[in-house]
């Protein structure tokens, strides 16, 4: 049960990490209380005990570690990206592919499961290199065109950092310390900004690694029933360590596949949790689609919804919403300035 105890906790927090990193802390809603927790309060605590324990010149070089990694553009991310998901590509090539064919998985399923990766690989990589509409002095006035301010969520003002008036849905981002056109969020996992121009390929990324990993899921599962059919699992009578029967049950049958193939079982059940939690991500982007909005909007509504001299602003309707097939044609189609 042991085993059991550390897989569950490592798939629970992996993918909870996942869906944080990519969620707002100041935001409403489950998902943004535990960022919060995460990203400020548990922050503060740790850094309160650091000082107890390291004084308080250890205790900031610390939390400057801390900061430089979720607060300053570095590939930290995109190296724990590349590191899980070969590593998960490599186990279930030399693992789970070693037992196909067979009589429920046929053997095209080793070159398409390949291809899908590959161009999981090369939508990440678009992802971080695609920009995501930086505000230059150059383009400012193009990028003010695109969007009319609703004199709700965005009046013309001015980036103190940037000296630019910044266009209608952009926002000065921190981490990059730039201003970026239609601003959803910072995304640590690519090392960049989510916003107009790299939208689509954001949508791409988690809707691909979604399909890979519940198609990853579904043939992993297959290949288990033939690897149960094999090796005869359903009539084998086990042991326990001090030689009792022990009772036939799809518990004991999963232990003894956990136990035999450990690393395999684990990319397996990983590839189902994620592929799980990135769906629901996923569509909780497509709804944001629907509506026209983004996570920074979103964010930005709720603030205004809590104050009572603002709340008439919240209220307003959001101009930006065409229709959601005009909505998806704007994100797939946006174009950024040089
Ligand atoms: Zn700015
Ligand atoms: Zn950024």
């Amino acid at each position: 049960m042991e085993f059991w105890g550390f897989l569950i906790y490592t798939v629970i927090s992996v993918s909870i990490l996942f869906i944080l990193l990519c969620v707002s802390p100041h935001g409403t809603g489950p998902f943004a209380w535990l960022s919060r927790q995460i990203f400020i309060t548990l922050p503060a605590i740790t850094e309160k005990i650091s000082i107890k324990l390291f004084g308080p010149m250890g205790s900031s070089k610390i939390s400057y570690y801390f900061l430089y990694i979720f607060n300053k553009p570095n590939p930290s991310f995109q190296i724990v990206y590349l590191l899980l998901s070969l590593g998960g590509f490599t186990i279930y090539f030399f693992k789970g592919f070693a037992f196909v064919p067979n009589r429920y998985v046929p053997s095209i399923h080793i070159y398409t499961g390949t291809a899908f990766y590959m161009l999981c690989v090369t939508i990440f990589y678009l992802a971080c290199t695609v920009s995501p509409g930086k505000i230059r002095p150059q383009n400012e006035e193009k990028y003010k065109k695109i969007f009319p301010y609703d004199e709700a969520l965005y009046r013309e003002v001015k980036c103190s950092t940037c000296d630019l008036v910044k266009p209608a849905r952009s926002k000065h981002c921190s981490v990059c310390n730039i201003c970026v056109a239609k601003f959803d969020h910072h995304c640590i996992w690519i090392n960049q900004c989510v916003g107009y121009g790299n939208y689509k390929w954001f949508l791409a990324f988690i809707l691909s690694h979604s399909l890979l990993c519940m198609y990853g899921a579904q043939i992993g599962l297959l290949i288990f029933v033939h690897i149960i059919e094999k090796e005869r699992i359903m009539t084998t009578r086990f042991f326990d360590y001090l030689g009792n029967e022990v009772e036939w049950s799809w518990m004991t049958v999963i232990q003894y596949l956990l136990q035999r193939y450990p690393s395999w079982f684990f990319v397996v059940t990983l590839c189902f949790i994620m592929g799980l939690t990135l769906t629901g991500f996923f569509f909780y982007h497509l709804y944001l689609v629907y509506e026209n909005t983004t996570s920074n909007e979103r964010a930005k509504r709720l603030d205004l919804a809590e104050s009572p001299k603002y709340k008439h602003l919240a209220e307003k309707p959001n101009i930006y919403n065409k229709g959601f097939f005009k909505n998806i044609e704007e994100v797939i189609c946006a174009k950024t300035f040089k």
